[in-house]
Formats: C-alpha cells, structure tokens, sequence
C-alpha cells in the first residue's frame, strides 16, 4: 500500500477499506508516512468526509496505535462521561462523585484546558495537595475501595491521535466532523470504559456552534461507540452562555461544591442530573431515566455526593477541609465587580469571549511549559434572562494584577434587550445508538 494512493482515493471521494485505514494510521504512528501526506490526507478528509464505518475504523486504529487501559480488574461496568468542552463546564467535579456516591463505578482519565476551554485536571490541581498522576494498582484499587478516581489521560493513550492532532491544529484541518469524532472516541475506547455519555456542546461557546452540526458529530460519536460494541449515548447540551456562574480553576471547585451542597446554579445542576442519569441508566444500576433521576437528585439532597467528594480529594493526597472551608483553595488578590452601563434583560452572555478572557488572565497555559494560576477567572452575578438595573454587578473578575482594559472586554460580552429574551434550552437532543 502507498500513502499517494490512499490520499488520490479520498481526495476523489472514495471509500476507504478497513485495512487501508489501519495501514495509514499504523504506518503514520510508526514514522512511516511523512507528516506532509498526512496533512494532505486530512485535507482530503475535510472536503470528502467519512463514512461511519471509515470513522469507526479511524477510530480503533488510534485507540490501538497505544495500549488500551485494562479496567478489568474493576467490580461493575465502568461508564465513562465525555463533554466535547464548554466555559466554566465543571460537570465531571459534580457527576463523578455524585454517581459513585450511587455505588457505580467511576474510573476516569481526563484532559487539560484546550483553547477558550478549561480542563477537568487543572481544576483539581488547584486543591492544595491533588495528585492526579496514579499507578494503574492504585488507580484500580481507589476505584474499588471508594468507587472514584479521576487521574489525568497517561501517555500510553491513543499516540496516534496526539501526533495527528498537533498536525491537524497546524494545516487548518481541527473543524473536520470525522476526524474530531475519531480524535474523542479513539482516546475514550483506550481509557478502557464499558460505555459512554457524551456532552456535545453547542452555541456560542462550543467547537460546535451550530446545533445541526453538533447533532450530527453526535450522531457520528454515537454510531462510532455502537460499532465499537461499547453502549453510547449523547445529549446535544447548550453552550451559548458559560454553564453555571464560575469560570476558572479554584472558583469552579468551589462551584461544584456548592452545587454538591444544593445551593448551584439551576442549569449546572440540572446538567448534572441529566447526565447522572443517563450514566445509571447504561450502567444498569437503574431501571428506567427517572427512577436514576430521582436517585441522584436525593443524593444531591442528603448530601452524599458532596462526602463523596470529600473522600474523593483525600484519597488522592488533597486537603478534605477545601469542603466546608472553601476559602483554603487558592484566591486572587484583586476582585473587581464589572457593572451594567444600561439597564434591561441579559439576551446573551458571549462563552466564547469569557473563556478567553480568562485564559489571558492566566487560567490556561500559552505554551506546554507555561504554568498555571488557579485563583484567577470571572464568577457571573447574572444569566441569560435576567433583569438588570443601571450600576447594578454582571460579573467579578479575580485576578492577580489590577485590571486594564478587562471590564468593558467582559462589560462587551453581554448583550441587552428590552423584553425578556426567549428562554433557551439546556439540553437539545438525546442521541441513541437506535438513531444511527
Ligand atoms: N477534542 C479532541 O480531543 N479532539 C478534537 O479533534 C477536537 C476536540
Ligand atoms: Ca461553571
């Protein structure tokens, strides 16, 4: 087989076959294929597209160009949740601990903050303490004592896609549906899970903004788990505004305990639930969505979530007092309250722009050597459909310098109208493997 030939196949919009894909990625992951006709084979990808079945193939093929993590030694199916990446998204802080606290395993590798959005693993590295770095026996024996153990994704996972992606970013090839949908599923089937709920996102802030296009990566990531002969589904959730009120590292830890405590922010708790849910459900601890539904919501109540948490943080080396004394995590020396110049109905709240706002305001790396500071973000005083006065607070910003020209960039990010704004969903779609 010859690269030039796979790539004139694809460019002319031809199907390839399951042992061209697998030569391709195989030879790509070895030094084989230069990086030249892999870009140009990803070129041809984006214009073309993919069939499932290819996508599928693509798929497997990183997920095997590394080791797939062996979670048999685990008691019970392992569910895995994945969000394609939102602002202030501090879903897995919520839904880990809340679903273990069910009994259901939870055995999680997660990611790192990409682009405008944040990462579940520098959020916890910014608890005094967190270690997110386990053995693979200490990993499984966490997951068996406590039922939780959220580590950061090994290198041994899917190198294939790691070389791919830094490739892709580079030659204008990241926005392609078939090569984003392998990229995800290919490192979810290497962590090693028994099933898969998706969180793809959609609107403003979300790789996906528009909705048809994120129901239909849905769909792809769907049809790839069902393929793969792993249960999968995917709600199609909103990311027009940041979800909840914090965005940023420490203030997110702090938000997920307050939503543990039942004092969140509605849309980030009814998240929460929804996606609980849904993993009980795949799970098979739960018989039907509102049987699961009803479950979390009285672990929300009795607090149970919240101690699983506790115990979750020290487990894994952090300090349990973060819990009811969250003044211990890392806090910003300046705060500054952004005010409305206007008055009337919060329309919009750009996500987008917020996130990167507070990347710049050093919650996110500049290069892979960059440091981290945990403290700074902006916590929201207001969502889409409030009604605001003149003078009155839209956000606080925390950050470790005085501010420039920051609050009218975060003043900029909300949109005003004189009549409440039509209410937008939070969840749009349920994606099943029947859909596809
Ligand atoms: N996230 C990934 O892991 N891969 C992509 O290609 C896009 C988002
Ligand atoms: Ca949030």
């Amino acid at each position: 087989m010859r690269a030039y030939d796979l790539i004139l196949k694809k460019r002319s919009g031809g199907e390839l076959s399951t042992a061209e894909i697998k030569y391709l990625i195989s030879a790509y992951n070895a030094g084989e294929i230069a990086d030249y006709q892999m870009a140009a084979f990803c070129m041809a990808v984006y214009f073309q597209g993919m069939s499932h079945r290819e996508t599928a193939d693509l798929t497997l093929a990183m997920a095997q160009s590394g080791a797939i993590n062996d979670l048999s030694g685990i008691e019970g199916s392992v569910i895995d949740k994945h969000s394609t990446g939102g602002v202030g998204d501090t879903t897995t802080l919520i839904v880990a601990p809340l679903v273990a606290s069910c009994g259901v395993p939870i055995a999680k590798m997660s990611g790192r903050a990409l682009g405008h959005t944040g990462g579940t693993i520098d959020k916890l590295e910014s608890i005094p303490g967190f270690k997110v770095e386990l053995s693979q026996a200490e990993f499984i024996r966490q997951v068996n004592e406590i039922k939780v153990s959220l580590i950061s994704q090994t290198e041994t996972i899917a190198p294939a896609d790691k070389k791919l992606y830094a490739l892709r970013d580079v030659t204008a090839t990241v926005d392609s549906l078939p090569l984003i949908a392998a990229s995800i599923m290919s490192k979810k089937i290497a962590s090693g899970a028994d099933g898969f709920v998706l969180d793809v996102k959609t609107g403003s802030g979300a790789f996906m903004q528009k909705l048809e296009d994120a129901v239909e990566l849905a769909k792809t990531m769907v049809a790839i788990g069902k393929l793969a002969g792993k249960p999968t589904i995917a709600l199609v959730t909103d990311m027009d505004q940041p979800l909840g009120t914090a965005i940023g590292n420490a203030l997110e830890v702090k938000e997920a305990i307050a939503v543990l405590s039942g004092n969140g922010a509605w849309d980030l708790t009814e998240l929460c639930l929804r996606l609980g849910a849904e993993m009980l459900v795949l799970a098979e601890h739960s018989s039907d969505y509102q049987a699961a539904y009803d479950t979390l919501l009285e672990k929300l109540q009795t607090k149970a979530g919240l101690e699983k948490l506790r115990e979750l943080i020290a487990n894994q080396g952090g300090n349990p007092d973060v819990i009811d004394n969250p003044s211990l995590l890392p806090a910003a020396d300046y705060q500054t309250v952004v005010t409305s110049s206007q008055s009337g109905f919060i329309k919009s709240i750009d996500a987008l722009k917020l996130g990167s706002l507070v990347m710049q305001l050093g919650a996110g790396r500049i290069d892979k050597a960059s440091s981290i500071d945990y403290s700074v973000g902006i916590e929201l005083k207001v969502k889409a459909g409030t009604y605001v006065g003149i003078n009155q607070p839209l956000a606080v910003v925390h950050s470790s310098q005085p501010l420039k020209n920051e609050p009218e960039a975060v003043r900029d990010c909300f949109g005003f109208s004189q009549s409440p704004p039509p209410f937008r969903r939070l969840i749009w779609r349920k994606i099943t493997g029947g859909d596809v």
